[in-house]
């Protein structure tokens, strides 16, 4: 289950401050410096839990709430204020445009669960709005993702616009775009090739489809079981790209916490949506305060 050792040891922290009729300075520190361990252990990016533990301690310390009633119930009302203000506080909708299509362009390390994703979202356009997306296949370097890409699509009836993988993923796009239009499909879904890192060639070529198709959403598609690496993985993709939103896929997994509580505070961009399974059901919309509840227990 996912943060189960950081759930386990935020509760613990907390609950010794439950018992005192009293919360003194000390308490407060000790405590402080287990949530901070905490944090650490799950791999929460360094800079984050400082600004987090000093937040969360000038808090505490700030408004009488150590002499006030339930000084316990205030500080895990406080650190769960803080847990979903270190996410970005509210939900961020999809980007969309004024007039159709919408473009959204799927980017992020191979295995990260673009792919999926891309199918995931679609249907949810379909089933939320009763929308007609096209399915690009960008990705020309696995032959297997295309015919993946096409067998998600078919799952969900949604149409894939696909010329194998001689031809230049730009074209393609360019290519795809002018189908779109012709159809009348008020969403584009461009799936785009990952690699096991980032590198310079992809970079490049993912720029040039982002100045071709001027997509509305740039969705990273990061995976959460990689903890620190997501992090480094979200900035590299968007120092390049300038990312409109995170999608952070394997939250049903063994997850410690560490990318849910980075990303949007080392990067600025919003986790738009969160990957619970392998099915196409499994996206949900991302909300920090439930997240934050989910952390805490
Ligand atoms: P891509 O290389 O980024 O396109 O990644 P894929 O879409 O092929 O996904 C890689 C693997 O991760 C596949 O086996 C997916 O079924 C799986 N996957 C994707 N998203 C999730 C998720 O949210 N939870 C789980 N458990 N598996 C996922």
């Amino acid at each position: 289950m996912a943060f189960e050792g950081l759930t386990e040891r935020l509760q613990n922290a907390m609950r010794k401050l439950r018992g005192k009729g009293k919360v003194s300075e000390s308490d407060l520190r000790e405590t402080m410096r287990e949530i901070r361990l905490a944090l650490l252990e799950a791999d929460v990016n360094f800079t984050v839990v400082k600004d987090f533990v000093k937040q969360v301690r000038d808090r505490a310390m700030g408004a009488d709430v150590l002499e006030g009633l339930n000084p316990a119930q205030q500080i895990v009302k406080i650190v769960d204020e803080e847990l979903t203000k270190t996410m970005g506080e509210e939900a961020v909708p999809l980007n969309k445009s004024d007039k159709i299509p919408t473009i959204i362009m799927m980017v992020g390390l191979q295995g990260a669960g673009k792919t999926t994703t891309a199918g995931k979202l679609a249907r949810k356009l379909k089933e939320d709005e009763n929308a007609r997306p096209l399915m690009i296949a960008g990705d020309i370097y696995r032959p297997a993702a295309i015919e993946q890409l096409v067998q998600v699509a078919n799952g969900i009836d949604v149409p894939v616009f696909q010329m194998g993988t001689d031809v230049d993923p730009v074209e393609i796009v360019r290519q795809g775009l002018a189908q779109a239009e012709k159809d009348h499909n008020d969403y584009i879904i461009i799936d785009t090739a990952g690699r096991l890192q980032i590198d310079e060639q992809l970079m490049d070529e993912l720029a040039k489809i982002k100045a071709l198709a001027q997509p509305d959403e740039i969705l990273l598609t990061v995976d959460a079981m990689t903890g620190q690496n997501a992090v480094a993985t979200a900035e590299g993709f968007n120092d390049k790209l300038d990312v409109t939103g995170v999608v952070l896929t394997k939250l049903d997994g063994d997850t410690r916490g560490g990318a849910a509580l980075s990303i949007r505070a080392v990067t600025g961009k919003p986790i738009k949506f969160i990957g619970q399974g392998e099915k196409m059901t499994d996206l949900d919309v991302f909300h920090p305060d439930r997240m934050a509840s989910r952390i805490l227990g």
